[in-house]
């Protein structure tokens, strides 16, 4: 595989500098909020909030994983905050949010593994703004997950999504704290118990796995039902995470999205700089219009 140290020119991202941009900023601190692309260092968050696109991330900014990829902080987090569901709610109707994607740390400490508060959060969104979709993407509750998710569809979210985020073969060393197949039968339970929920995933490319290896994933996920498909480079946020293998060039984003559409998915999103929740809510009004 071809090793390269520096960036190749296909990442060139937009400086962070609009006064969108600005206005996103203002508004999730005045409500405390915290977002994953601030907290995750996400290279579109120029592009993102510029256009009032923003990822919320409830349950707080300290995650109980230390998953190698992720610039996420690891540690104690601290109490669920009880007025996060309005300040969200707020925050969507203030933004005009035709779409809102929330995600959040893994809460392996608490005892629902923060599922309660995502049911209170799409709640909250949907008496505010009956009109937005919501999008949740969500931890794998480790071995609270059947409770959780059976809570989380109850309260109907539009798009449910969970990354498997690589191949099997990686997880120990990329996703530690992880199982696959128990990120797989998530999704597949979130299809079972409510059909009309749109399953979402997705795989970071570039940290050593194999073509083969990755339609093997999309088979899988396809055999558990998922709907929607994200693909993009892995890119490492600081020298202590997990080192970029290889940066996977734009024509092979394409070839393995035409392959993902062969396979059966309704919505395949997938380049260097595509992220779980990049032009989520663009692509998922698209899909329904069509
Ligand atoms: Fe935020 Fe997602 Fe956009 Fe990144 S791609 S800036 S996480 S909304
Ligand atoms: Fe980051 Fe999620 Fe892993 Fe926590 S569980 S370290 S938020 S990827």
């Amino acid at each position: 595989l071809p090793r390269r140290e520096r960036k190749p020119d296909w990442i060139r991202v937009k400086a962070p500098t609009s006064a969108g941009f600005a206005a996103t900023r203002a508004l999730m601190r005045s409500k405390s909020l915290t977002t994953v692309c601030e907290e995750a260092a996400c290279p579109n968050i120029g592009e993102c909030w510029s256009k009032k696109h923003a990822t919320v991330m409830i349950l707080g900014d300290t995650c109980t994983r230390a998953c190698a990829f992720c610039n996420v902080k690891t540690g104690m987090p601290r109490a669920v905050d009880p007025m996060e569901p309005q300040n969200v709610a707020d925050a969507a109707v203030q933004m005009g949010l035709e779409h809102i994607v929330i995600t959040s740390v893994d809460r392996d400490d608490l005892p629902d593994g923060g599922a309660g508060q995502f049911v209170k959060v799409i709640e909250a969104v949907r008496r505010a703004s009956p009109v937005t979709t919501i999008e949740i993407l969500t931890p794998d509750f480790r071995n609270k997950h059947e409770r959780a998710v059976e809570a989380i569809v109850a309260a109907r979210p539009d798009v449910y999504n969970h990354n498997l985020e690589t191949v099997p073969r990686l997880y120990p060393t990329i996703r530690p704290g992880a199982r696959y197949y128990a990120s797989l039968r998530l999704l597949e339970a979130v299809k079972k118990l409510d059909p009309s929920i749109f399953t979402k995933s997705g795989v970071m490319l570039g940290l050593g796995e194999e073509r083969l290896e990755v339609h093997q994933v999309m088979d899988d996920m396809r055999s558990a039902g998922i709907d929607f498909l994200t693909m993009g480079q892995y890119l490492q946020p600081t020298p202590r995470h997990a080192k970029v293998r290889d940066f996977v060039t734009p024509a092979a984003f394409d070839a393995y999205a035409a392959i993902a559409r062969a396979k059966g998915f309704l919505l395949v999103a997938s380049s260097p700089l595509t992220r779980s929740s990049y032009h989520a809510g663009d692509d998922f009004a698209k899909m329904r219009a069509a």
